[in-house]
Formats: C-alpha cells, structure tokens, sequence
C-alpha cells in the first residue's frame, strides 16, 4: 500500500465496481467561480505547477486524449475547466501555475480565480497536486498542501513522472513525502503518466471522491 490515509480499501464499500478508467468529458470552461456548474455534485480539483504532468495525468486517467487537450486550447488556459464522470461528480481542471517566466499579472489572475473556487467552491469534495517527482514540494506545492491543511479537504498527491526515478530513488522521495504529509486528510503516492504506474490506486481513490454517496460518507468520516 502506497496510500497514508486511514479509508477504507474502495472494495469493503463496492465490491466488483472498480472502473478501469474514469470515464469523462468535457462539460464547460468558466472565467470565475460565479459562472461555475450549479449542480449539487461532488468536484475534485486538480492541480499542479504547469509541467508536471497534469494534462498527461488526466489523460493516464481517463484514457481520453481529447480531454487534456481541452484544457490547452488556447483561451481556455487561464480557465477552470469542468468535466463530467460517469460516476457522477466533475474534474476539475484548475489552470497551471509556476512557469518561472509567468507574468505577474497571470499570477493574480491564478490567484484571484483559483483562490476563489478554492475557498468558497461548496461542491469541492478533494484535491490532487501533482508535482514532478524530480521537484517536489516547491513553493506553489507548499502552499496548496497548507491550504489543504487549513481549509481541512483531503488531498491526494501524485509524485508523478516516477519513471525517471530508480526503485530506490522513488521509494526514497515516498518515504520523504509522507513524513512531510502529516495528518488523515493526506495520501501520498507513486505514479507516471508515461508508464501508468500507479493508475489503479489513482482511480480506486478519486472514485470515492467523485460518487456522491461516497464522497458524502468521506465527508461525515471526515467531520466526526
Ligand atoms: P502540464 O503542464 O502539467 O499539463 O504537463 P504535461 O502533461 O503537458 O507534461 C509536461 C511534459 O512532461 C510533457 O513533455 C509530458 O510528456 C511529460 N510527462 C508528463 N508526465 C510524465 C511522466 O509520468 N513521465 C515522463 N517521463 N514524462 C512525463
């Protein structure tokens, strides 16, 4: 087990139902929290600096190329971009973060719109970071684990691109990454968009994110 959180294993709640992939598509692309889909269903949002693999890991995923590449249309970069799963909640694709070269103003664009959903979103049910293995846990990586922290929403980290790695190397930066993910709400595991390492444990665990009975009973774990 590569996980550090206390759930239950998927199969004691769904026994025989664990998809192979999360099937999704597209929904809609909106500028500010206030264009956001107003339906009462469980979101995850996924997050990572820009290069470190989000769009790969979204499509490892879903097997659906098209949908990675959506969020890379021109225009649409900036924006937080909505698919629907066959499960029931929405992946949310926020906009990248951490080209060094990133204008300031882009920043503030990051900020404000992405701080907004992430702050007042009542449909976030958790997050992934993903972070390039080789460079874990930089300034934007910190600061999304605190904000997990503080706003007390289960996170799930990729440490992808595990791949370029060693054995030894990759179990060396788990081991590190665990002992910085303090706490219940944090699970922490290998994965390469390339080679699909890790893709089960992914999908077994965004699954009870994105089916609204379970995430419902995550949630009540989670405040009793
Ligand atoms: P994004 O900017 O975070 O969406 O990153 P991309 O998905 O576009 O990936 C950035 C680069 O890293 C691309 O060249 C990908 O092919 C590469 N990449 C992504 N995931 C992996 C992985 O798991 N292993 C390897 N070796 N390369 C990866």
């Amino acid at each position: 087990m590569t996980g550090i959180g206390e759930h239950e294993p998927l199969d004691n709640v769904d026994a025989g139902r664990r998809p192979d992939r999360i099937e999704a598509r597209f929904l809609t692309s909106a500028p500010t929290l206030r264009e956001c889909p107003s339906e009462d269903l469980p979101e995850v949002a996924i997050v990572g600096r820009s290069n470190a693999g989000k769009s790969s890991v979204l499509n490892q995923l879903t097997r659906n190329r098209q949908l990675a590449r959506t969020s890379k249309t021109p225009g649409r970069t900036q924006l937080l971009n909505f698919f629907e799963t066959s499960l029931g909640g929405r992946l949310v694709d926020l906009p990248g973060y951490g080209y060094a070269r990133v204008a300031k103003t882009q920043k503030h664009v990051w900020e404000n719109h992405v701080d907004a959903y992430l702050a007042n979103r009542e449909q976030l049910a958790a997050t992934v970071l993903v972070m390039d293995i080789r460079h874990s846990f930089e300034a934007f990586d910190v600061m999304m684990v605190e904000w997990a922290q503080q706003s007390d929403l289960p996170m799930h980290v990729l440490l992808n691109k595990a791949d370029k790695l060693k054995h030894g190397a990759q179990q060396d930066t788990l081991r590190a990454a665990r002992k910085r993910l303090v706490g219940g709400l944090f699970t922490v595991q290998l994965f390469s968009a390339q080679t699909g390492l890790g893709r089960d444990e992914a999908i077994e665990r965004l699954t009870r994110w994105l089916t609204p009975i379970l995430s419902r009973a995550s949630g009540d774990e989670q405040a009793g």
